[in-house]
């Protein structure tokens, strides 16, 4: 079988198309444009008229989504006129074809649990450290998403300190304020550190060792919540900070042990720039 994936963000749009085994036979991007439906309509039926053998399209994007009725139930300012948009509905129309459409980080999720780091487990939970705090949940083969408000699995809102640092979210000491890249270069910052978040990781002073313990330590504190929700197998890290692995992954588990109910297991993510259009695949796969 082969179907289209699509992985929309905020620079550009990924159309990829694959077959079960992920064998790729093509895989473009186009910069995004607005408005965006207009743009992955006029993709979309240009691939499939050259690829008249693609069964079904996936399509993972920035935002909250209401997963069932394939709709963007609000996309931030990135991408403007998205919100409110009924991706599925439309696109199923003109194509004649399956459509799903899902929020980009639970699609990263789907591809490292059915085909990456997690391949082996049933019960999985990823987290990106990029900009903000994505987080995706499988669960004995089924993805925790949507809902009318699209907000499940937001794992970055669920709060690690009440009264903390402002979120876009509007509340305040949501776990992405504190453990992700961005959080990452604010801490930094509020050191007086002299490092990029890269630096960091490998300088030798002490000011830089602390910030990295109070670091790991606050997302151990996520994990070990996320244990007690979940009871998953593995958790999959993935996103930037995940390249630094290295440098923080012993002093991670040092901090983690404690904190857990029981065993579990750590990976860093196997895909990086390709979850978003491997997991829109596996959508509709
Ligand atoms: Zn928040």
């Amino acid at each position: 079988m082969k179907v289209l994936g699509v992985d929309i963000g905020g620079t550009k749009v990924r159309l990829g198309v694959v077959d079960d085994s992920m064998n790729v036979e093509l895989d473009y991007k186009v910069p995004t444009a607005f408005p965006l439906y207009d743009l992955l309509e006029k993709e979309v039926l240009k691939i499939i008229d050259e690829h008249p053998d693609v069964e079904a399209i996936g399509i993972g994007t920035h935002g909250f989504v209401d997963s069932k009725n394939g709709r963007i139930v609000y996309a931030t300012e990135l991408l403007p006129g998205w919100t409110g948009t009924e991706v599925k509905a439309q696109l199923g129309k003109v194509t004649g074809l399956r459509v799903e459409v899902d929020n980009d980080a639970n699609c990263a999720a789907l591809a490292e649990a059915k085909i990456g780091a997690a391949k082996e487990y049933d019960r999985t939970v990823c987290l990106t450290l990029g900009t903000g705090l994505g987080g995706g949940v499988i669960i004995d083969d089924f993805l925790l998403s949507g809902g009318p408000n699209g907000g499940a699995a937001e794992l970055g809102h669920m709060t690690l300190y009440p009264g903390g640092v402002e979120c876009p979210c509007g509340r305040r000491g949501c776990f992405e304020q504190y453990v992700s890249g961005s959080a990452l270069r604010r801490r930094i910052e509020e050191a007086g550190l002299p490092y990029t978040p890269e630096e960091l990781f490998t300088a030798d002073d002490a000011g830089a060792k602390k910030l990295i313990r109070e670091f790991t330590y606050d997302l151990a504190v996520v994990i070990s919540s996320l244990q007690a929700t979940f009871d998953m197998e593995v958790v999959v890290i993935g996103g930037g900070v995940s390249e630094a692995s290295d440098y923080w992954m012993e002093g991670l588990m040092e901090q983690l042990k404690p904190m857990l109910l029981n065993d579990l297991d750590i990976k860093i993510a196997q895909f990086k720039n390709d979850a978003g259009m491997f997991g829109a695949a596996q959508l509709v796969l």
